[in-house]
């Protein structure tokens, strides 16, 4: 895993992954490399928060988000599939906040996304995880986190996580 903070400027009590207002950049190899990156991001979360994940079609946003609900022990990761026809997935831990695990591939216009109830899951105490989510413009008071995956070839992805 390469690693690499783009800059750096003190901005106290962000969450993981964003600490110090700083931009972080890690290269894995592998969907285990992701996960583990996934994990450490989830460890260091504290609902309320807001995670927006951009990139493009197996670019490893569902393998990024089972790291981290496994992180926040929502759940393990095996337990954690893409809801890409339910669009929404909750997970609950025995001690841990909702996690909520969105999809709006297949949402295509406002209408459908209004459909979904996020406004209600907005006002919950839990972890919103959200794959494209530069679809709609999402309206949350939560600690938000967007990254950004890209293939880089076959097994390499570049993990861009940014505060908002
Ligand atoms: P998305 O949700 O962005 O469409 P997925 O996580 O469902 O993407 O799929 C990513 C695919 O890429 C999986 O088949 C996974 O095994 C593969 N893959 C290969 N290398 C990596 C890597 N470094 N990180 C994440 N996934 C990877
Ligand atoms: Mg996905």
């Amino acid at each position: 895993m390469g690693e690499r903070e783009v800059h750096s400027e003190a901005r106290a009590g962000e969450p993981f992954g964003t600490q110090h207002g700083t931009r972080r950049e890690v290269v894995t190899h592998s969907d285990e490399e992701t996960m583990c990156v996934g994990r450490e991001i989830g460890a260091g979360l504290k609902a309320p928060a807001l995670i927006l994940l951009s990139g493009d079609l197996g670019a490893g946003k569902t393998t990024l988000t089972k790291g981290i609900v496994s992180g926040l022990g929502a759940a393990r990761e095996e337990d954690v599939t893409s809801p890409t026809f339910t669009l929404v997935h909750k997970y609950e831990g025995a001690h841990a906040a909702p996690v909520y695990h969105v999809d709006l591939y297949r949402i295509v216009n406002f209408q459908d996304f209004e459909t979904l109830g996020l406004e209600d899951v907005f006002a919950e105490t839990a972890v919103v995880i959200i794959e494209w989510s530069e679809k709609i413009a999402l309206d949350s008071q939560s600690p938000t986190i967007r990254i950004h995956l890209e293939h880089v070839d076959e097994e390499t992805r570049r993990i861009t996580i940014s505060p908002a």
